[in-house]
């Protein structure tokens, strides 16, 4: 799973994180958990070893990840921020993690 930014006055989300909502003009953002997005493009890039670049959405929010496996568009695939070991596809977003786990407990507990 990835961590994302979320307003916790509408409740949209962000990645990369922003520092005004553009939905409401709200500065204040807590940090959540996003485990699957689905694929919706994917292209092959050829710099070096070949890597396939995906843009993945779930609801209003779109991430650009590299996909590891195979998967098609329409495809709900797990999200982590660095590559794991695993038999099935999954999608790596970096940058998303936060900077510890106590960090995000404290984000999402002081509601
Ligand atoms: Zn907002």
């Amino acid at each position: 799973m990835i961590m994302v930014q979320r307003c916790r006055n509408c409740g949209r989300r962000y990645f990369p994180a922003r520092l005004l909502c553009a939905e409401c003009d709200d500065m204040d953002f807590t940090t959540v958990e996003l485990a699957r997005a689905r694929v919706e493009t994917s292209t092959v890039v050829h710099v070096g070893q070949a890597a396939r670049l995906v843009t993945l959405a779930d609801d209003d929010l779109v991430l650009i990840g590299a996909l590891h496996g195979e998967a098609e568009p329409g495809d709900h695939v797990p999200l982590h921020s660095r590559p794991v070991p695993g038999d099935g596809p999954i999608a790596v977003v970096p940058g998303t993690e936060p900077a510890s786990p106590e960090h995000a407990l404290r984000k999402e507990s002081s509601r």
